[in-house]
């Protein structure tokens, strides 16, 4: 479908949202934006780009910016605190790896993109709902609503007011800060490093490269934690909390000395993807978890990638929603099951769990076929979710991709 002269209106400047607009933009779209934010700006600390969410920044041609700007991850490494018995010791396969990188540097090269795609922006809009029709709005905050669109996309992440349910909040969130890397060598370059004590704590170091050309290396940071302890947490203050890290995990210490936490709260849900009639959920506002897989920002994406090709591809927005969501599902219904399984074994208040994890995890990733399994589990890439997307169609020059041109002759 020729996508120039279309209108689409797209709920959330996030990860999602932003690589969408950007996407379909490129292919003469025209593309509005709204956000709650006074103006664009990212949430959280870092994270890891797997090789699925690679793939589609490599597609949007944004890849050797993101590789500049983070750091290469080989390794994920964990080890109990007491012992430091290795639990989880995972790879990645034939030479690949993962990148890790503040959410603040991939903010700014798709807000970027999205910039130099010609995609517009209504800032402090706060939306409310959908407002349902062949073409539909969003009706925001002020009482106001965006003009009639021929898609709506809610890509509001996992707070998003569409489908909100309160329930979908779990026990444990974590603090979360941005710190200075530390290159003394105690940490690895290429490694996110973890610590457990059962499954009712759990902390990491991640390094996440630069925020922007010329600035030092950062490290992320993170100390999970119920939250209804948060209050308690305050009150003994920061020297109780440095000394607490310094007992479970004496390295890091001085990362808690030099952080400024935020606390940050997960959910797990998968809503019905579809809010109308041309109108249709990407990302967390889809399917959020708990981090514990480390795939939110790379589904974010390949959402994103999945909509534009299916829309690139299908002659109507009704057969294109329909063919991304065939593209989508079951790589999504896999990892939410995974995540609601896997998610006790390391946030919980289980005592069994997590030592059938130590038992278990750790000794089945030294076992090749395990191990390969669990790689593929861990980055994403179990069930071919960038094969089912066909990236080829994100191209926005119109050319048919080569498989489609044979089909032709
Ligand atoms: C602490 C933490 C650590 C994480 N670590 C990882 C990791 O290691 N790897 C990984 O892959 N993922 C990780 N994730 C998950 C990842 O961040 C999310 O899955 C990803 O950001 C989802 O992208 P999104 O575009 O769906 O939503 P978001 O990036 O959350 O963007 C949502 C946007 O919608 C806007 N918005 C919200 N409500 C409204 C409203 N009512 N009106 C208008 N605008 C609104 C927000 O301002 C925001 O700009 C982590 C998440 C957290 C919180």
């Amino acid at each position: 479908m020729k996508l120039a002269g279309f209108e689409i209106a797209i709920a959330g400047a996030g990860i999602g949202g932003l690589s969408l607009a950007a996407l379909l933009a490129r292919h003469g779209a025209t593309v509005t934006i709204y956000d709650q934010m006074a103006a664009p700006q990212p949430v959280g600390s870092g994270f890891v780009l797997q090789p699925t969410g690679s793939a589609v920044l490599s597609a949007m041609g944004l890849l050797d910016k993101v590789e500049q700007r983070g750091a290469r991850i080989r390794r994920m490494h964990g080890k109990l605190s007491t012992t430091r018995r290795t639990v989880l010791d995972v790879g990645y396969r034939n030479g690949a790896s993962g990148i890790a990188i503040q959410r603040v540097a991939l903010f700014d090269l798709l807000l970027d993109a999205a910039i130099a795609a010609g995609v517009g922006f209504e800032t402090a809009s706060r939306v409310t709902a959908i407002e349902p029709g062949v073409r539909p709005r969003l009706k925001l905050g002020n009482g106001k609503t965006s003009s009639a669109s021929d898609l709506v996309v809610d890509a509001m992440g996992a707070s998003s007011p569409i489908g909100y349910k309160s329930s979908t909040e779990l026990d444990y969130g974590a603090l979360w800060a941005t710190v200075p890397w530390d290159g003394s060598g105690v940490f690895r370059s290429d490694e996110l490093e973890q610590r457990y004590h059962r499954a009712s704590q759990m902390a990491g170091v991640l390094p996440v490269g630069t925020a922007k050309d010329g600035a030092a290396p950062m490290a992320t940071f993170f100390w999970s934690i119920r939250n209804k302890d948060m209050a308690a947490w305050r009150d003994a203050g920061r020297e109780a909390w440095i000394e607490a890290v310094h007992r479970f995990w004496p390295e890091a210490a001085h990362l808690a000395a030099a952080a400024e936490p935020v606390h940050a709260r997960y959910r797990h849900h998968t809503r019905l993807p579809l809010a109308a009639i041309n109108s249709v959920k990407i990302g967390d506002a889809w399917h959020a978890t708990s981090p514990q897989l480390g795939q939110g920002a790379n589904m974010a994406l390949l959402d994103a990638a999945s909509l534009c090709a299916a829309l690139a591809r299908e002659p109507s927005v009704s057969d294109a929603i329909a063919r991304h969501l065939r593209q989508r599902q079951l790589h999504i219904r896999f990892y939410q099951l995974l995540s609601r399984v896997l998610t006790p074994f390391y946030q919980s208040d289980s005592r069994l769990l997590p030592m059938s994890r130590d038992v278990m995890i750790g000794p089945a990733t030294k076992l090749p076929l395990l191990r390969n399994l669990i790689t593929t589990l861990v980055t994403g890439e179990l069930l071919d979710p960038v094969g089912r997307i066909g990236l080829e169609w994100l191209s926005p020059d119109g050319a048919l991709p080569m498989s489609d041109q044979t089909a032709l002759l």
